[in-house]
């Protein structure tokens, strides 16, 4: 351990490679706790306040012990954060001679044999100019390229729709049977990832390929000696993504397509294909019409609201069985109709256990529904014990940082959701000087939440904080239609001039970017802005937060929990919608404080913190701010600052 302390000490390696580094007990213990847990193949729990510096107390330990190391984290943002900038910077000051590999999902890298098919049949799918442009850029990018990792392309939007047509899914990679698997972009990217020291993954690729499913990454966790999650806060949520099961409106449609495709090239001469493809794709856009609404999730058990949907249901899975049928008698044909044949099969399996009651007893049901398509889910109740499973499959270092795990201190939440159990939970405050830096403000004679002028009175309370702080915020609500409402009557107020920018209004990185070349910007946002935003210095001196984050409690996922919790007689509401509500106040309110320079006001406006008994809880669970109910005092905060 000494080596440890020698590499964090003040004229270490670390100072001569890292600009402005300085010796932070905090992370010097968390990098001894990390190095503890790797030599002994344990599991920790570690939460570490903003400041702290986790990534390199992770990183150091995780580079010296050797062996393989997976990373995974929240974002790809900040994959290519490590992957770019801090594992290179360690690695050479530690002169470690590891190897170390980017892992992405398969769908940022380009699929030659999809984007070959594309090409052939541009007439059959429906593409602008602007789309065939694109097409010829992927295919010139995809002829040069070294990685085929479609961020190298930057003259092809991300969003552009084309990407779906020349990329790969689970579903239609052919594997192995590929023509073009020696060139395969995605199985180049997985033979570097299982041959390297280190691999940075994200959440998602973790718990849907690594853990999961994908032959392809089979070999990679069981070769690993440390897994380490950093963002670990985000796990609960994923791995209930991935742990469940779904099937959506746009996997059946893109069957359709590519089986029309395949139809066409393989099997032409065969006449009843094209007519089951055109009913199956006709009964899956009349399933999507069942339900007006968009952006919503409903329970199986409301489904009834809906009086057509389980007829067009039932009506699907005759279309697609019809379809089964038939492309098993051609899928010998070609390895696109095979594939076609295996994803019809995949696609009826899922939709007819969704639809059976009796198959699904642990897991909740329901139906996303977005603007064009329908996802029907089935999530697990729990997702502890599919977790723990894989926790003790065999022997390795697991590490859960975050900036935010417990409830003062207190980890038996987080613990208890991801299956954690004999874990050791170590907490490191961050070395802001918070009570200097940040006053927290709870504004008075604000009403209820559900008041229906809550958030009216919200930003009457709202705008003499605005103007003190002259803009320079984050005004962070817990749902969109507040959020909306919000940017209206900010918009509405005379004399009121700051610039708006609300989310939405183009990507999170270039909302960002406006905010911090804007003067004076107030930038209105919910989800989105709540974690991951780094901005420093003056630009962010206010974050406003309208309500507590309590998850909806008509979620049809949150509900069914609450339901089974209640039935074991425990207590739902202290022991997880608290939690969950503390955890993500925590995020939102971490935006503020980013480093030993800042200052600036928290306002939270649901008087709940300060008239229920819980609201102690919460309040103590954030950063130690200096506290006040006051405006004047909120002023004054401003004043002294601006005077400065
Ligand atoms: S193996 Fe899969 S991802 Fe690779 S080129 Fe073939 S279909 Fe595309």
């Amino acid at each position: 351990m000494l080596e440890i302390d020698s590499i964090f000490s003040k004229e270490s390696v670390l100072s001569s490679h890292i600009a402005g580094f300085r010796l932070r007990p905090q992370q010097l213990e968390m990098a001894h706790a990390i190095a503890d847990t790797i030599a002994n193949h344990r599991i920790l729990v570690a939460e570490a306040g903003t400041g702290t510096g986790k990534t390199l107390a992770y990183l150091v330990p995780a580079l010296l012990a050797g062996g393989k190391v997976i990373i995974s984290t929240g974002t790809k943002t900040l994959q290519d954060q490590l992957f770019n900038r801090d594992i290179p910077t360690v690695r050479s000051a530690l002169k470690v001679p590891v190897t170390v590999a980017l892992l992405k999902g398969r769908a940022n890298y380009v699929c030659h044999y999809h984007l070959e098919k594309c090409l052939q049949d541009t007439h059959l799918t429906f593409v602008d100019r602007e789309e065939i442009g694109y097409l010829s850029l992927i295919e010139r990018y995809a002829r040069n390229s070294k990685d085929g990792d479609k961020s190298g392309l930057r003259e092809v939007p991300e969003n552009a729709a084309i990407w779906q047509m020349v990329t790969s899914t689970r579903d239609n990679c052919l594997g192995s049977e590929c023509p073009n698997h020696k060139q395969c972009f995605v199985m180049e990217a997985r033979k570097q990832a299982l041959a390297a020291d280190v691999v940075v993954v994200n959440h998602h690729l973790f718990f849907a390929d690594v853990m999961l499913r994908d032959e392809g990454l089979s070999e990679l966790l069981p070769a690993c000696n440390t897994v380490i999650f950093d963002e670990a806060h985000q796990l609960p949520e994923t791995a209930s993504l991935f742990f469940g099961e779904s099937i959506s409106t746009s996997q059946l449609l893109d069957l359709a397509r590519d089986a029309k495709i395949e139809a066409l090239m393989g099997a032409r001469d065969f006449l009843p294909l094209p007519d089951a493809i055109a009913s199956m794709d006709k009964a899956v856009r009349d399933l999507r019409l069942t339900i007006a609404e968009e952006n919503t999730r409903i329970a199986l058990t409301e489904v009834k609201r809906y009086p057509d949907f389980i007829p067009t249901l039932d009506l699907l899975v005759q279309q697609l069985t019809l379809l089964l049928k038939l492309l098993e008698n051609q899928a010998e044909r070609s390895e696109g109709l095979e594939n076609c044949r295996m994803r019809a099969a995949n696609h009826l399996y899922l939709l007819q256990r969704w639809r059976d009651d009796s198959e699904m007893g642990d897991y909740v049901r329901w139906i996303e529904v977005f603007h064009q398509a329908l996802q029907l889910n089935a999530t697990p109740l729990s997702i502890a014990d599919i977790f723990q499973k894989q926790l003790t499959s065999s022997l390795r270092a697991w590490v859960f940082t975050s900036a935010t795990l417990s409830v003062k201190k207190d980890f038996s939440h987080y613990n208890h959701e991801m299956g954690l159990s004999a874990v050791q939970t170590a907490s490191w405050d961050s070395p802001f000087d918070y009570a200097k830096q940040a006053l927290l403000y709870v504004p008075q004679g604000l009403p209820e939440p559900q008041h229906k002028t809550y958030t009216e009175q919200v930003v009457a309370a709202a705008l003499p904080v605005l103007r003190a702080s002259r803009g320079r915020a984050f005004f962070l609500c817990t749902s969109l239609r507040a959020m909306q409402r919000v940017y209206e009557l900010l918009q509405a107020t005379e004399d009121f001039d700051f610039p708006l920018l609300l989310q939405g209004q183009g990507s999170r990185t270039y909302l960002l970017d406006r905010f911090r070349e804007t003067e004076n910007a107030v930038l209105i946002g919910s989800q989105s802005f709540w974690e991951g935003v780094d901005v420093r210095g003056e630009a962010l001196s206010l974050v406003i937060i309208d309500k507590l984050p309590f998850a909806p409690p008509d979620d049809p996922v949150l509900s069914a929990r609450i339901e089974k919790m209640a039935q074991e007689g425990r207590n739902p509401f202290m022991e997880y919608q608290l939690p969950r509500a503390v955890i993500n106040l925590k995020q939102g309110a971490g935006r503020l404080i980013r480093d030993e320079a800042d200052r600036g006001v928290l306002m939270i406006c649901d008087p709940r913190l300060i008239s229920k008994t819980y609201g102690r809880q919460i309040w103590q669970s954030l950063p130690p701010m200096k506290r006040t109910r006051d405006l004047a005092e909120v002023e004054y905060f401003f004043t002294k600052q601006n005077s400065k």
